[in-house]
């Protein structure tokens, strides 16, 4: 059985304790690799590796740096079909998605911070004549890059890029539950010729080596996508060692969508935003808030087009959903739907376990559910789910939508449909939310700022502030 390796100091090599964990592929339930069950010592390592790397990574010029990264995305694309292949292996996501989504996302992630370090600039403030300050911006040092299991190289990369473009050296540690496409990034590093020790990727569970990585003492810089509670964690052990922390988190978003909406677009993009990689994007519209006067018909049509959904084989193209990433994700999300029903939720579609035929039998499906009848405070309103599951909740005015859209503890992305342009711009504004799409969803531009409000996050990323992150501003002044 494939054995994924560690990737230290340019090298591939074994966990110190010589243990792996199962690493099992969702669309038919099998144990397919093993993936290392690091220790502390391991990230000692790859930390010490990556600190030594540190001291000529960061002079290294930035077009040379840049041009190293060129190379690395080159390579990345050359190895797309076997990344996308391996993506939808490992998470259980269609391959058509990962095709479209995920893995041109790595080059282009990397291409796009190897060219913004090329265009930044930093301040200068002139004092009338008594002296002038600038301001520089300097690499960090070893940056603790933590990643997810939905978008697994997607947002791995994500995170890299902007690090090691900003001159920082990184130890990245990625979920344990989709480990294989960065451990075919350490391979396809190596044939790039990355320097040694800048990048190194430790596996293993988050509960083991999740501290000794973010609270070891050199590595002042923490990018981490992940969980609220899991943020939540990390925010309270790294706060007294001053760290630079940028969290990405969890996300229960409000889909709003007016009488005058363009409907057929509302609905299909609706469903889109439910249903896209099983629900399992942090930016999905989970919550679909939709006027009085269109609810029953937009509830038809959106029922009718969720019908057309299809579960199945990741493999084949015609799938419009794949698999569940986990046994254990498949039955917290079941055991959601159950308590829906419990709470007087009525299931207008789906709700079920899917079980295929064949070698897939055994594989983690789940049908497109769509559920009314739930107020909007109750626990599966109000939490994520994190999975296909959608549920409606009508609304009369601007006034009380903006409310109910507000009140959850979450505040990462929003969308809205109205064809009243003042109106989209006005809701827009009163939504507590990091990004608000109008008239669509997840049309990402990568130089926006990033990142959630409340218990979705602190701090943003993308574009520049990615680069101010991955820094430390120092002011010098000159006395003229
Ligand atoms: P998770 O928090 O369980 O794990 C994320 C990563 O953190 C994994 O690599 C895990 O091993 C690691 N980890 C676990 N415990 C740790 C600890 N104590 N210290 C350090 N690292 C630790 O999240 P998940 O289940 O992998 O991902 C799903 C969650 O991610 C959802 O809540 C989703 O909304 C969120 N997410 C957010 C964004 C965003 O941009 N805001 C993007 C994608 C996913």
């Amino acid at each position: 059985m494939e054995k994924i390796l560690n990737y230290i100091n340019g090298e591939l090599v074994e966990p110190t304790s010589g243990n792996y964990l199962d690493n099992y592929n969702p669309s038919n339930g099998q144990v397919y690799s093993l993936v290392p069950d690091s220790e502390e010592s391991d990230i000692n390592n790859a930390v010490l590796a990556a600190k030594e790397a540190f001291n000529s990574w960061s002079k290294t010029p930035k077009q040379e740096r840049a041009n190293i990264l060129m190379k690395l995305a080159d390579t990345i694309e050359k190895y797309s079909s076997e990344l996308i292949k391996a993506e939808s292996k490992d998470n259980g996501k269609p391959e058509n998605l990962a095709a479209h989504v995920d893995i041109p996302r790595a080059p282009a992630n990397i291409r796009f911070f190897a060219g913004a370090i090329l265009h930044d600039s930093s301040q200068m403030h002139e004092m009338d004549g008594v002296a002038i300050n600038y301001t520089l911006r300097q690499p960090v040092g070893v940056a603790a890059c933590i990643s997810p299991w939905n978008l697994p190289l997607y947002l791995l990369t994500w995170k890299i890029a902007p690090a090691l473009a900003s001159g920082n050296t990184v130890v990245a540690k990625p979920s344990e539950i989709t480990p294989m496409t960065a451990f075919m990034l350490s391979k396809i590093c190596i044939e790039a010729g990355l320097p040694k020790g800048i990048l190194n990727i430790v596996h293993g569970l988050g509960s083991k080596i999740g501290d000794p990585l973010t609270t070891h003492i050199d590595t002042p810089i923490i990018s981490f996508t992940g969980g609220t509670v899991t943020g939540k964690h990390i925010a309270r052990v790294t706060a007294p060692m001053f760290k630079k922390v940028s969290l990405e988190l969890g996300g229960k978003n409000p889909n709003i969508i007016f009488a005058d909406a363009d409907f057929d677009k509302a609905v299909s993009t609706a469903a889109r935003a439910a249903f896209t990689n099983q629900g399992q994007i942090c930016l999905c519209g989970s919550r679909l808030f939709i006027q009085e006067e269109i609810y029953k018909k937009f509830k038809i049509a959106l029922i009718e087009k969720t019908k057309k959904l299809k579960v199945g084989d990741p493999k084949e193209i015609s799938s419009n959903l794949g698999a569940i990433v986990s046994k254990e994700h498949m039955n917290k999300i079941l055991s959601k739907i159950e308590e829906a029903k419990k709470l007087g939720g009525k299931i207008l579609i789906g709700g079920k376990r899917v079980i295929l035929d064949g070698e897939l039998k055994d594989g983690y499906y789940i049908e497109p559910t769509i559920i009314e009848g739930l107020s909007s405070d109750c626990d599966i309103n109000q939490t994520e789910i994190f999975g296909p599951v959608v549920s409606l909740i009508p609304f009369k005015t601007e006034a009380e939508v903006i409310d109910m859209a507000n009140s959850t503890k979450y505040g990462l992305s929003a969308s809205i449909f109205t064809e009243n342009i003042s109106k989209g711009h006005r809701v827009a504004a009163n939504i507590d939310s990091g990004v608000v799409w109008i008239n669509t969803w997840l049309l990402r531009d990568l130089r926006i700022p990033f990142g959630g409000m409340k218990q979705s996050g602190v701090g943003r990323e993308g574009g520049f502030k990615s680069l101010d992150f991955f820094t430390e501003p120092k002011n010098i002044c000159v006395k003229i």
